[in-house]
């Protein structure tokens, strides 16, 4: 797998990544990351760069951090024991329930702690970028908290995908910017947030999404999200009495996946991140970057990134929202070349049939973008019988009811019996 690096350096990259040196201080990822962005932006985010630097490790931001997290987002999430699902794949499956969190998702702990970042650095107003409304969801909710107007930009054809989504977006006090431009949806969405944060970088914090961008984002977004993996590996140890044998989670832009993992990067415990397989292997039919696509820059970051032989990037298609995204984050890239994280994909019919097996088994209705974990994870307990399997539930799926009802329920074993 890591065809990449001689076996050596791959090592030194995994060491420097356990012991918290990565990424470098030109925010490189061994050959990944970095920092791309047009001259107007450099001071944005050096200004950004410096304000992370100065505050996200100071006792002060860390204690209110954790304060919200507790008091606000629900922390700690529970970790379940799922009894019925171990007996059906012959496993120990290992829930951590990031669908508990405040807004259904993990996306919070990163909105919040921005949120929190941007009111230190003295912010008069956030923006924000979103795709299918989740992230915009958490941004408004997060900026409602701490006092700060909000606007987010969304392209229009995800305006009328999602439309509850907007509403919502509304409600909670935030502006929503339909974007016209590009492609008329998220990637057109960052794009428009960018050129809106140069007019005013100063008084404008850009909230960004998930682990992906320029530098320090990557960062900053792991650092927010990691809480999730160190409750998991904590409660694994207290609960199931040591940790697992695997750990999956799905990757969209990979903050879930980055936050579950991290704190496992040192462990004997094998990684495996599942992307959106979608409806096939061609270009154009799944968002499986790490598995399917090639370097290049895509928003400021040298990556993995599905794009075709002229260097065009690629439409993506995903029955999941939030995993349809032509990039990855750079962390991800790294490890994914260096051999410690194993990167597969799940297509929309194993998603769906794995949805319809938990939320039977075990009265959990995930989200769809999870549901690719639970499709990987169930084939791997074939293959690999009596493991201690963890996953990330990364959220919920009450906002996926009105894609499942075009997709006629297939367990009804209660009706049959
Ligand atoms: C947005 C979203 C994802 C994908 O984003 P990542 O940054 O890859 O974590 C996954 N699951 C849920 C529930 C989401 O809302």
């Amino acid at each position: 797998m890591s065809t990449l690096f001689a076996a050596g350096e791959a090592r030194a990259f995994l060491d420097a990544a356990i012991k918290g040196d990565l990424p470098d201080d030109r925010g490189r990822f061994g050959p990944f990351g970095g920092r791309y962005v047009p001259e107007t932006l450099v001071p944005a985010f050096e200004r950004l760069e410096k304000g992370v630097h100065e505050h996200l490790h100071e006792a002060a931001f860390q204690s209110e951090f954790q304060k919200e997290l507790r008091e606000w987002v629900g922390r700690p999430t529970a970790l379940t024991f799922a009894p019925q699902l171990s007996k059906a794949w012959a496993a120990e499956v290992w829930i951590k329930r990031e669908d508990l969190a405040h807004t259904g998702a993990h996306k919070i702990n990163n909105a919040i702690g921005q949120a929190l970042l941007a009111k230190r650095l003295g912010a008069q107003r956030v923006i924000a970028e979103t795709g299918a409304g989740q992230h915009g969801v958490a941004a408004a909710a997060a900026c409602a908290r701490v006092d700060l107007p909000c606007s987010v930009y969304m392209g229009v054809v995800d305006m009328e995908r999602q439309a509850p989504n907007v509403d919502r977006i509304r409600r909670l006090g935030a502006e929503v910017i339909a974007v016209e431009s590009g492609d008329k949806t998220l990637r057109a969405a960052i794009d428009e947030a960018l050129r809106a944060w140069v007019t005013d970088p100063n008084g404008i914090y850009y909230l960004l999404g998930s682990a992906v961008g320029a530098h320090p984002y990557p960062y900053l977004v792991r650092e927010l999200q990691t809480v999730i993996g160190k409750e998991a590996r904590q409660q694994m140890l207290d609960q199931a009495g040591g940790l697992p044998d695997v750990a999956f989670a799905c990757v969209g832009g990979g903050s879930n996946a980055i936050g579950l993992f991290y704190p496992l990067l040192g462990d004997d415990v094998e990684l495996i991140g599942v992307e959106a397989g979608g409806t096939g292997v061609g270009l154009g039919q799944n968002a499986a970057t790490l598995a399917t696509g090639t370097p290049g820059v895509l928003q400021g970051a040298y990556t993995i990134i599905l794009q075709d032989d002229d260097g065009q990037v690629q439409e993506t298609h995903s029955i999941s929202a939030g995993l349809d995204y032509s990039g990855v984050g750079p962390e991800h890239a790294l490890l994914q070349a260096i051999g410690r994280v194993k990167y597969i994909s799940a297509t929309d019919d194993e998603a769906l049939e794995a949805l319809e097996e938990l939320c039977a088994t075990e009265g959990i209705l995930t989200a769809l973008e999870t549901a690719h974990a639970y499709a990987a994870a169930r084939k791997y307990a074939q293959q690999n019988p009596g493991k201690r399997i963890l996953i990330g539930n990364s959220g919920r799926g009450d906002k996926d009811m009105p894609t499942l009802t075009q997709y006629p329920a297939r367990i009804r074993s209660h009706e049959s019996a």
